[in-house]
């Protein structure tokens, strides 16, 4: 199907965005693979696209202190290959092979899949799983929402409308932290039906710190406490791991009737991945 007719605008500056959505019937297009696809099957009908593509700037990808910066443009490709340096840019890389297929990964962005927030998106889970913050600019300035708050639901986030979403500020993970991601889907390039991301700091032999995120395993992005606060202290050894994937599945998922999954089935799946995420980082070496 072709979409409903819409009018289009080219933003050349964050000012001319925040001006574009004021009437309330305007989108942002930023890679258009989610977007583009809904008009395209008449799911959504914005009277106007404000195109970002061309606001110099909203590329940037750097580090700055502790924090990785990811402006509005940074598409899911650029953490494909080793510009993002240090334990972080290995968990990125691993996680964004999973994502669609190149064509995809070549347009699309990662702010643009927060925006969106599939619940069986990869990059939501990430960005909870590391407490990063999301920076939200409107026609009141700019504010700050943690990726922990972001999230509210499937497709339902805290972007009020108006708001372009500028910046993603993730904390850089301490050097030596070992990072693992396992995900399970149906067919290649689907979404996940479950993925695991895990990231853990290991000081004279034990866990220091632990960031484990959970795809598609809630409403919402997960981050589990639980099976965090079960690692910590401890080596990272079988027992450990093993314990940390069942509360992952017993305490922090809280899994949805899926079409091809029933509950039982989606927290044995969190069990089993959360094991081998846990066990690829202990592999790291
Ligand atoms: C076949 C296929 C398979 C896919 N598989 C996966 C997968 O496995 N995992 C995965 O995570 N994703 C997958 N995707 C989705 C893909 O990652 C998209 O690129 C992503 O969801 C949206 O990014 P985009 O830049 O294309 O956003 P767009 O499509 O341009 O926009 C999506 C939504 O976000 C809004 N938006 C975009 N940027 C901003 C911003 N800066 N501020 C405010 N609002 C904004 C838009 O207005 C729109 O509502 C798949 C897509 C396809 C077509």
């Amino acid at each position: 199907m072709k979409p409903a007719p819409f009018s289009y605008v080219v933003a050349r500056s964050a000012d001319d965005v925040v001006a574009a959505l004021a009437d309330g019937r305007t989108d942002v297009l930023a890679g258009g693979q989610s977007l583009v696809l809904e008009m395209n099957y008449r799911a959504r009908r914005p009277a106007r696209l404000v195109d970002i593509n061309r606001v110099p700037g909203f590329d940037r990808l750097e580090p700055d202190g502790d924090v990785l910066r990811v402006g509005p443009l940074v598409r899911h490709r650029a953490f494909e290959g080793d510009t993002v340096p240090g334990p972080l840019g290995t968990l990125l890389r691993r996680v964004v092979h999973h994502i669609a297929h190149p064509p995809i990964r070549a347009r699309g962005t990662l702010l643009g899949s927060l925006a969106y927030a599939h619940p069986a998106a990869e990059w939501p889970a990430v960005v909870t799983a590391l407490g990063a913050d999301l920076e939200l600019t409107g026609r009141d300035g700019h504010r700050t929402v943690s990726a922990a708050d972001f999230f509210r639901g499937p497709f339902d986030t805290a972007r009020r409308a108006g708001e372009l979403l500028t910046e993603l500020r993730v904390p850089l993970l301490p050097p030596g932290t070992r990072v693992g991601f396992a995900e399970h889907r149906r067919t290649h390039a689907s979404f996940a039906q479950l993925a695991v991301i895990a990231a853990v700091t290991l000081t004279q032999g034990r866990v220091s710190a632990a960031r484990i995120g959970l795809v598609n395993a809630a409403d919402r992005p997960v981050r589990a406490h639980g099976a965090e606060a079960a690692l910590l202290n401890r080596p990272l050894d079988d027992p450990a791991i093993t314990e940390a994937g069942r509360v992952a599945a017993e305490q922090d998922a809280d899994p949805r009737p899926q079409p091809h999954a029933d509950l039982g089935y989606q927290r044995h799946a969190v069990a089993v991945l959360t094991r081998r995420a846990l066990a690829q980082a202990r592999d790291q070496g």
